[in-house]
């Protein structure tokens, strides 16, 4: 680690300078504070990106997987977002009312996650916010339900976890909570059907709020069968199902709601839709839509809690409709899902080679490597399989080899933009690492 501390500070003495000058005008130096925890004395300061690449201000380059967390999942700058881009920045930015982009996006999401009607939001955060709201309301239930080191964006509700005697209790660093979490929240494991069926049985609960497979604690995924009972238990209990695609969307055009043809009363989303653009939306039923119709009234409907000035802007909307239409397509997802599994074997067969008790999870066009030798079933066995120190090592040592890895977990996201040649320049490097940390005392 010191090794590539110093190497670190070597490779990237242009953004040390920044950094210098970002700390007297910004807390930590950075512009958002969870950008302090990138591995390094320092982030890295971007000159530039371009579809799975990017170059810093010292002008070394990066083979990015991170993509901006799934926010640049089509790659960098894709060619035909960036023409509606350019096109619509000269026809107005937002205007607070619809174009026919709304339209067209809309038709294009209802066709790939099967929910009829769509509105849009600034980001995925303030779509679960506005269905947490809406699911209350149709409900007049209190509770919502989200899995156990679960993450949905800033959502109040959600930054719970289960304590060891399994009751609600408030998330660690959890910042400001309006409230205490168990009187807004109830936890459950994921894969966790009868812990499920006992939290909906209190009959307090307005919704549940999910990721389809967890990407938030590592990869962890459903069991055979799981997701469907989740939905047919919502159904018993009177609780609208919210199914949150925001990463899932790897598995496919429609994320895992279209693969395996769920059928959720909300779908939220954000992120790689927009190409780059801050964009969120959710999808919701008729019957959601004509029970939300029937409780929200025209002359109050702008101080309701749902909305945000710039959500559906036309901006957002254009970049969502190229994207959509024009990079994201059936044939970049078959060739982003190819990549993603032969991620996953370069890291196998690394992991295989040098005996390393880890274990590689495939979720289509992302991979992700926990520090334990099975698949976790539960978000708190992946939690607990976590290690933040061997994390930050390899981080930093892949960053100083020229890829950047998401930060938080182990996870790399495939674009349209990554070439085999990308991936198989990170399985040699990752084989390299296995290598040395085989021959520290420590493993
Ligand atoms: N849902 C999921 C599953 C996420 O992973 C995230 C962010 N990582 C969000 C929602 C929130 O996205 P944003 O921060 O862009 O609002």
């Amino acid at each position: 680690m010191v090794a590539e501390q110093a190497r670190f500070l070597k490779m990237h003495p242009k953004s040390g300078v920044m950094f210098e000058s970002a700390k007297k005008v910004m807390p930590g130096g950075v512009p958002m504070s969870w950008m302090a925890k990138w591995p390094g004395a320092y982030p890295v300061f971007v000159a530039s990106a371009q579809g799975a690449r990017f170059i810093d201000v010292d002008g070394n380059s990066y083979i990015d997987f991170c993509l901006g967390d799934t926010g640049s999942m089509t790659g960098h700058s894709p060619a035909a977002t960036v023409a509606a881009i350019r096109d619509q920045v000269g026809r107005g930015l937002t205007a607070m009312l619809p174009t026919a982009d709304a339209v067209a996006v809309s038709e294009e999401l209802a066709a790939r996650f099967g929910l009829p009607l769509w509105q849009f939001t600034v980001s995925a955060t303030d779509a679960n916010r506005h269905v947490i709201r809406y699911a209350r309301l149709i409900t007049r239930k209190k509770k919502i339900i989200v899995i156990d080191r679960c993450y949905h964006g800033s959502v109040d509700e959600t930054f719970a976890t289960l304590d060891s005697h399994g009751n609600t209790v408030e998330r660690e660093g959890n910042i400001g909570a309006p409230v205490a979490l168990n009187e807004t929240t109830r936890v459950v494991e994921f894969n966790d059907l009868q812990g499920m069926e006992a939290a909906l049985a209190h009959g307090d609960v307005a919704a549940i709020l999910m990721e389809p497979a967890m990407t938030n604690v590592g990869i962890v995924l459903p069991d055979n069968g799981y997701l469907v009972k989740v939905g047919e238990l919502a159904k018993q209990y009177s609780a609208l199902w919210i199914i949150d695609e925001t990463h899932t969307i790897s598995m496919g055009v429609g994320g895992m709601t279209g693969e395996l043809g769920l059928h959720p009363d909300f779908l939220t989303i954000g992120k790689a839709i927009g190409g780059g653009i801050p964009t969120g939306t959710f999808g919701m039923s008729y019957e959601v839509a004509t029970a939300i119709a029937e409780r929200v009234h025209l002359d109050e409907i702008d101080t309701g809690g749902i909305g945000g000035t710039l959500a559906g802007n036309a901006l957002s909307l254009a970049a969502m409709r190229a994207t959509l239409t024009e990079v994201l397509t059936p044939a970049a997802f078959e060739q982003m899902i190819s990549l993603g599994s032969r991620w996953c074997d370069g890291v196998d067969a690394a992991i295989r080679e040098f005996n390393l008790p880890w274990h590689c999870n495939r979720l289509g066009a992302r991979g992700e490597y926990v520090f334990q030798p099975t698949a976790p079933h539960t978000g708190r066995e992946a939690s607990d399989a976590g290690d933040f120190e061997l994390e930050q090592y390899i981080h930093l040592r892949l960053l100083n080899d020229g890829f950047l890895l998401t930060p938080f977990h182990n996870m790399a996201l495939m674009s349209p933009a990554t070439s085999e040649a990308d991936v198989d320049a990170h399985s040699k490097a990752f084989r390299q690492v296995c290598a040395d940390l085989k021959m520290a005392p420590a493993i």
